[in-house]
C-alpha cells in the first residue's frame, strides 16, 4: 500500500472493491449519465446498496460529464455515495478537464457534507476507455492540488480493481513522494535555547509529523550523545528517536572507519564516546600513535595540557588526520556566548601546520550524509537554523535552501553580511505558514 501525506491529508491506493470499503464516509461511483446500475463500478455499487439507491438516484438524473451528485449509502457500509460522470475518452472534450472536474466536484460535495474519508475508483478507465496512466496522473494531480482547501476530508483512498492499475497508481504516488521536500532542523537556538523551548516549536514538529514531511534534527553538538538529545526534546513534549538525530559523531564514526582506520584520539566528552560505535580509542594519556585526532566540543574541559596533548599527537610521526566535529565558532549558552569547536581546531591547525577534515556543519560532506539518510536531493531540501554561517551558508553551499530564524544566536548584524538566507523567520513557529506559501508541493 502506497501512502502520501500532503497538507494533513493522506492519499493512499489499495486494491479492492469500491463497494466494500467499510469505515469510509463516502464512496464515489463511476456513474453513467442516467445514474442507473449498469456494469463495472456502478453495477457493484448498486448491487451492494440495494434498490433504494436507484430510487433515490432517479430524480437526480441525468448528469453531465464532470458533474457530481450525492445520495445516501443505503445498504452500503458508507453513509454517502457521490456519483460522478467521467468523460468518454475520445468523445467528451476537453477530457482532462472533465475528468479533473469529477475529482474536484466530488471533494467539494464531501466537504459540504463534512465527510472525513472518501474512496474513489479509477473513473473513466473502464468502458469509457480513458488510458489508465493518463487518467491516474490527472486524478492524483487534482486531489493533491485540492488538499490546501480541504477542511474536513483527511483521507483520500483510491480503490483499484486490478494489479496493473494498482501498480500504475503506486508508481505515480511514489514519484510524488520522491519530490517531497525534506527539512533539516538545527536543534539548539531553533527548537530550544538552553533549557527553554522556543514558543511554537512543539506545534511545528507536530505539523511536520502530521504532514509526513521527512525531517532530521541536525546538530553540531558533540558535547551530548543522541540519547540525551532525545530525552531533552521529550522534556519539551517533542517525541522522536535517535535515528532522527544526525550529529558529527554519527557522521565521523562512519567516515573514519573507511578513511583513517586505526586508533582515534577523541577530544570529546565521555558521554559522547559511545556515539563512535566500534571506533578504537587511543589510550587517553598517549601522546603518539593516533590515526586520527578528533576534536569535539569539550567545553570547560579544555585546559592547556589537554589542548597541548592534541597538538603533540598531531606533531607525531606518522602524522594523524585532524578531524573537526563541526566548525561552529560559538554558541548561545544561558549565560552568554560560548566558544565551540572551531577556535580550538583553528589553534591546532595553526600550530601543527595541518588542515582539519570537517565532519559537521557547515561541511558539504556532512549535509550530504544527512540527505542520504532522508533519500533526498539537495535541491529538494531546506535547512532551518539560527547560525547564518554554519546553517544557512553551509546549506546553501551544499545546494539546499537555508532559512534563518531570529532566535538563539541570531544577531541583527547577521543580515548585513554577504550571506542571504532564502527566508528569515521570527522563529520556527512561523515555518508552517512559510512552508504553505513557499514550498512547491509535488
Ligand atoms: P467508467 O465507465 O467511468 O469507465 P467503469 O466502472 O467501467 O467506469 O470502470 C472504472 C474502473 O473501475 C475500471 O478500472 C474498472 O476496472 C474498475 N472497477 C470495476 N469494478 C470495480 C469495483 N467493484 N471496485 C473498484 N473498481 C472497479
Amino acid at each position: 500500500m502506497a501512502l502520501l501525506r500532503v497538507n494533513s491529508v493522506s492519499i493512499e491506493c489499495v486494491m479492492g472493491d469500491i463497494a466494500d470499503q467499510p469505515g469510509v464516509g463516502a464512496i464515489v461511483n463511476a456513474a453513467n449519465a442516467r445514474l442507473l446500475p449498469g456494469g463495472g463500478v456502478a453495477g457493484a455499487i448498486h448491487r451492494a446498496a440495494g434498490p433504494g439507491l436507484e430510487k433515490e438516484c432517479g430524480p437526480l438524473a441525468p448528469i453531465r460529464p464532470g458533474e457530481a451528485v450525492v445520495t445516501g449509502g443505503h445498504n452500503l457500509p458508507n453513509p454517502y455515495v457521490i456519483h460522478c460522470l467521467g468523460p468518454v475518452y475520445g468523445t467528451d472534450e476537453p477530457a482532462a478537464t472533465l475528468l479533473a472536474d469529477c475529482y474536484r466536484n466530488a471533494l467539494g460535495i464531501a466537504e459540504e457534507k463534512g465527510i472525513r474519508s472518501i474512496a474513489f475508483p479509477a473513473i473513466s478507465t473502464g468502458i469509457f476507455g480513458y488510458p489508465v496512466e493518463e487518467a491516474t496522473g490527472i486524478a492524483l494531480k487534482t486531489v493533491v492540488e485540492e488538499t490546501p482547501r480541504l477542511r474536513s476530508v483527511r483521507h483520500i483512498r483510491f480503490v483499484l480493481f486490478g494489479n496493473r492499475d494498482l501498480r500504475v497508481y503506486e508508481q505515480a504516488l511514489g514519484k510524488l513522494q520522491a519530490g517531497t521536500p525534506a527539512l533539516l532542523i538545527d536543534l539548539d537556538g531553533v527548537l530550544y535555547v538552553g533549557e527553554k523551548a522556543v514558543a511554537g516549536s512543539l506545534e511545528t514538529v507536530q505539523w511536520l509529523n502530521g504532514n509526513g514531511i521527512p525531517h532530521l534534527f541536525v546538530t553540531n553538538t558533540s558535547s551530548r550523545p543522541g540519547s540525551a538529545l532525545v530525552e531533552k526534546l521529550a522534556r519539551f513534549g517533542i517525541h522522536t528517536d535517535e535515528k532522527r538525530i544526525f550529529s558529527p559523531p554519527v557522521a565521523a564514526s562512519q567516515w573514519l572507519a573507511t578513511h583513517a582506520p586505526g586508533k582515534a584520539a577523541l577530544f570529546v566528552p565521555e558521554a559522547t564516546k559511545a556515539e563512535f560505535g566500534r571506533l578504537e580509542e587511543l589510550d587517553r594519556h598517549a601522546e603518539s600513535g593516533a590515526s586520527s585526532v578528533v576534536i569535539g566540543d569539550l567545553g570547560k574541559q579544555w585546559t592547556f595540557p589537554v589542548l597541548n596533548r592534541a597538538f603533540r599527537l598531531l606533531m607525531a610521526q606518522p602524522k594523524p588526520l585532524l578531524v573537526a566535529l563541526g566548525m561552529t565558532r560559538y554558541w548561545q549558552g544561558t549565560d552568554g556566548l560560548l566558544l565551540d569547536v572551531a577556535p580550538f581546531v583553528k589553534a591546532l591547525e595553526h600550530a601543527a601546520g595541518c588542515e582539519a577534515v570537517v565532519l559537521g556543519k557547515p561541511s558539504k560532506a556532512f549535509f550530504d550524509a544527512g540527505l542520504d539518510i532522508l533519500g533526498c536531493k539537495p535541491a529538494d531540501a531546506i535547512m532551518i537554523g539560527d547560525d547564518i554561517a554554519g546553517d544557512v551558508q553551509g546549506a546553501q553551499r551544499a545546494g539546499m535552501k537555508g532559512i534563518l530564524v531570529r532566535t538563539g544566536k541570531f544577531r541583527p548584524g547577521d543580515l548585513e553580511g554577504e550571506i542571504k538566507p532564502d527566508a528569515v523567520l521570527d522563529s520556527i513557529a512561523e515555518l508552517p505558514d512559510w512552508w504553505k506559501e513557499s514550498v512547491k508541493l509535488p
